[in-house]
């Protein structure tokens, strides 16, 4: 090992850092903990500390810590858009649980309003949302992530997620109690600032027929299961589209369908798609990644941008 790949798997925390991660979350700080069972790739090296948090007063005290200590510190949603480094993530890796996970949705005079912690699944508010007749939510089936995750990428189909975001609540380091932001929205990307914790979303619908949004939600899901090669970890899309074109159809024009790099594969199925097909490093997926993108370029004189989130050490 190199000193750079020493230096950067290296821990950045102390003893006393570790003591009191454990003191505040008992078992549910981990540390040196694998990342790749809580990513949808299956893929990822250790981090520090592995935090899972459940309540608003929890989440204040690590913020507050990491911000007295200068502590890098991530927040990691449904893990179903990240490729995480195999040297992992140095500083403290939070997950939002418990109170953070509940879901209430409520149909009313003006529509369905679904007020939704940051680690509730969408596939569970969008079943929810369906069964109330939340016109618009079919648009986000199939999408795995978190409502956090999925409002920080403002995930999306046809249409996005911010289109239905009324209310947003987030703590930070330097104000770690929950105060609300009006966050921008745009192709998979917001102006939500890069330290906020989304704690709280709050989804306003206008409401039709239960039984109409359902048959519309069960047609997209099959649809995607026709077209995804839903059998093997991934990350969904690995590349925005660029504007007025498909980055899936660049990619299988360029010849790129069915590339490899040790476990990590093109998809014949979907070219945007990379698939784990067993035991692929973050290395080889990222130099996949390259490789295609490369490609497109090559041929077609277009620049890809990513769509997934690169997070930790490569080295
Ligand atoms: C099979 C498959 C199909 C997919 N289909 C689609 C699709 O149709 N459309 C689409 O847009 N995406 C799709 N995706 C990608 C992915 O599901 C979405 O981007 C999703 O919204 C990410 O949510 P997550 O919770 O998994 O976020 P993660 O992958 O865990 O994190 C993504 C980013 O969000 C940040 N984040 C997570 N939680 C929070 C929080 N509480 N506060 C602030 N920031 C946070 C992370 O730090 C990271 O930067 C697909 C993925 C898969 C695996």
């Amino acid at each position: 090992m190199s000193l750079t790949e020493i230096s950067a798997r290296a821990s950045v925390l102390t003893g006393a850092d570790r003591e009191l991660l454990a003191q505040t979350l008992g078992q549910r700080a981990s540390f040196d903990a694998p990342l790749a069972p809580h990513t949808y790739w299956k893929i990822g090296g250790p981090a520090d500390a592995f935090c899972i948090v459940e309540t608003s007063a929890e989440l204040g005290a690590i913020l507050r810590l990491a911000f007295k200590r200068t502590l890098p510190w991530f927040v990691l949603g449904s893990g179903s858009n990240l490729l995480v480094g195999d040297g992992g993530i140095r500083g403290i890796v939070i997950r939002l649980a418990g109170d953070f996970a509940r879901i209430d949705a409520r149909a009313h005079d003006d529509g369905v309003t679904i007020v939704a912690g940051a680690s509730a699944s969408l596939p569970l508010v969008v079943a929810q949302g369906a069964s109330l007749g939340a016109i618009g939510i079919d648009s986000l089936a199939g999408i795995p992530g978190s409502v956090g995750g999925s409002l920080r990428m403002n995930a999306g189909t046809d249409r996005e997620f911010g289109e239905f975001v009324r209310d947003v609540t987030v703590q930070t380091p330097a104000k770690p109690e929950p105060h609300a932001v009006t966050p921008q929205y745009f192709y998979r990307h917001t102006t939500l600032a890069r330290d906020a914790v989304v704690t709280h979303a709050t989804l306003q619908f206008a409401s039709g027929d239960p039984v109409a949004v359902r048959d519309v939600l069960q047609k997209r899901l099959v649809r995607r299961k026709n077209s995804q090669p839903l059998q093997y970890p991934s990350a969904g899309s690995c590349f925005r589209n660029p504007p007025g074109d498909k980055a899936g159809r660049l990619i299988e024009a360029a010849g790129c369908k069915g590339l490899r790099e040790g476990g990590a594969e093109v998809s014949e199925m979907h070219a945007n798609f990379i698939v784990n097909r067993g035991g692929a490093t973050a290395a080889e997926t990222a130099a996949l990644l390259a490789r295609v993108r490369r490609t497109v370029a090559e041929r077609f004189g277009v620049e890809l941008e990513l769509e997934v989130h690169f997070v930790g050490a490569f080295v």
